[in-house]
C-alpha cells in the first residue's frame, strides 16, 4: 500500500501529542511535518513539547523542526492533520483549503457545513462515499470530543430511539493543556460547558442522518442535553435516557451493542479496536480510573423499564474523541480509495 503523508497542526496540545504518539511506526501513514505556535516555530519537536502522555515523545518526532501553519510549509504532504485550537482553526484551515490542500480536522468550525461530512468512523464512515463526487480537494471534521463518545452506543439501536435526555460528566483535559484553573475546579463540578449542549444536539443528527455531496438529511431526533465539567483528568462519561418507540427487551439491547462491528473491524484497521462497544456486566461500571480504553467506547448500569432505556457511557475523550478517530478516518479513506 502506498504511504500517505501527514502534517500536524497543534503538535504540541493534548490531541497533537496524541496524533504524534499513535503515528509512531504506523503502517502505511508517515508524519513528515509537525506545526505549533508560531514562537515555537523552527525549533526542534523534543526541545519545546511538554509531553503529557507516559514516556517519551517519539523518536522520529523528536528531531523534527517545527513549522508554521502557512500552506507553504505543508506543500509535499497528502493530508493536514489539524488540532488547532477553534478561534484559530478557520482562518488556518481556509487557506490550506484554498491553496488545494486536504484537511482532517478537530477543531468546531464547519463541523454542521452541509458540504463537509462530520465523521466518527465506525457509526458513518459511509458519509465519506459522498467525497468521489467531490473534483479537487476536501475537507473532514471529526465531531466534538462527547458526540463522538456518546454516538457509538446509540448507532447499533438508533431505529429503536423516539428521543434523547443526557446529562454529561466531562473531565478537565477536554479543555485542551492551558485548559481550567485548577482553583476553578479541584474539588468542584461546573454545570456548563460554552457552547457543548448545541455541538452534541446539531453533530449526533448529523452523524446519524444521511449525508449527500451537498447538503445532510439530521437524524431528525430531540436531544435534549446538560454538560459538566467534572474533576477528572482524562475521559468523558454521559448518563443517557434514550425513550424507545416501543419497550424492548434489555437482553437484545446489549446484544445489539455487544455484537456491533462495522467496516473499520471488518477490515482489522491498525487503528480500529476489536470490539467497538464494550458492555461491563460490573454494578459499578464505568468509571473513568478504571475502565477508560483509548479507542472503544465503555457502557454499563444497562436498563430499560417501560420504554425507556438508560446506560452510561465513557470514552477517552483525546483518543476516541479526538486523535483516534482522526487517524482511523484517514485509514477508512485510505481503504476507499478516496486518498
Ligand atoms: P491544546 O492542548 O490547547 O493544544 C493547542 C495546539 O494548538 C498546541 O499545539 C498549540 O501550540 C497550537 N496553537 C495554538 N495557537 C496557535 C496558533 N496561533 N498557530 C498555530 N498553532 C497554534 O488543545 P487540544 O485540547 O489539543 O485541542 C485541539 C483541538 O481539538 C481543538 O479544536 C479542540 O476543540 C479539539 N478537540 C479537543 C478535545 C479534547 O478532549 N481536548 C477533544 C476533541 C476535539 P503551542 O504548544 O505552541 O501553544
Amino acid at each position: 500500500m502506498d504511504r500517505v503523508r501527514v502534517s500536524i497542526l497543534g503538535s504540541t496540545g493534548l490531541v497533537g501529542q496524541w496524533m504524534v504518539k499513535l503515528l509512531a511506526n504506523h503502517p502505511f501513514i508517515e508524519v513528515v511535518k509537525l506545526s505549533a505556535s508560531p514562537g515555537k516555530v523552527g525549533r526542534k519537536y523534543g526541545e519545546v513539547v511538554h509531553w503529557f502522555l507516559p514516556g517519551d515523545a517519539p523518536e522520529y518526532a523528536r528531531d523534527l523542526v517545527l513549522v508554521s501553519t502557512d500552506p507553504s510549509d505543508h506543500r509535499d504532504v497528502d493530508v493536514v492533520l489539524s488540532a488547532l485550537p477553534n478561534d484559530v482553526a478557520n482562518a488556518v484551515e481556509s487557506r490550506l483549503l484554498a491553496s488545494g490542500l486536504n484537511v482532517i480536522s478537530n477543531a468546531s468550525p464547519e463541523r454542521i457545513n452541509p458540504r463537509v461530512p462530520l465523521i466518527n468512523p465506525e457509526v458513518n464512515w459511509n458519509h465519506l462515499t459522498v467525497l468521489r463526487e467531490v473534483k479537487g480537494n476536501w475537507l473532514v471534521k471529526n465531531p466534538n470530543c462527547t458526540a463522538a463518545i456518546i454516538s457509538m452506543p446509540l448507532k447499533p439501536i438508533n431505529e429503536l430511539i423516539r428521543e434523547l435526555h443526557i446529562v454529561t460528566l466531562q473531565s478537565v483535559s477536554g479543555a485542551g493543556y492551558l485548559g481550567i484553573s485548577y482553583l476553578a475546579i479541584d474539588g468542584n463540578v461546573i454545570p456548563f460547558i460554552k457552547g457543548e449542549e448545541e455541538k452534541i444536539d446539531a453533530e449526533l443528527n448529523k452523524m446519524l442522518g444521511s449525508q449527500y455531496v451537498d447538503h445532510y438529511v439530521p437524524w431528525g431526533k430531540n436531544v435534549y442535553v446538560t454538560t459538566t465539567r467534572v474533576p477528572v483528568k482524562y475521559g468523558h462519561m454521559a448518563v443517557i435516557h434514550a425513550v424507545l418507540n416501543d419497550s424492548i427487551d434489555q437482553k437484545q439491547i446489549i446484544e445489539r451493542l455487544r455484537g456491533f462491528r462495522s467496516f473499520q473491524q471488518e477490515q482489522e484497521l491498525p487503528t480500529a479496536p476489536r470490539e467497538p462497544i464494550k458492555v461491563l456486566d460490573r454494578v459499578d461500571a464505568p468509571q473513568p480510573m478504571r475502565d477508560l480504553d483509548p479507542m472503544a467506547v465503555s457502557v454499563g448500569r444497562v436498563l430499560v423499564r417501560n420504554n425507556v432505556l438508560r446506560m452510561i457511557a465513557l470514552g477517552d475523550n483525546l483518543v476516541r474523541g479526538a486523535a483516534g478517530i482522526t487517524i482511523l478516518t484517514l485509514e477508512t479513506m485510505k481503504v476507499l480509495k478516496i486518498l
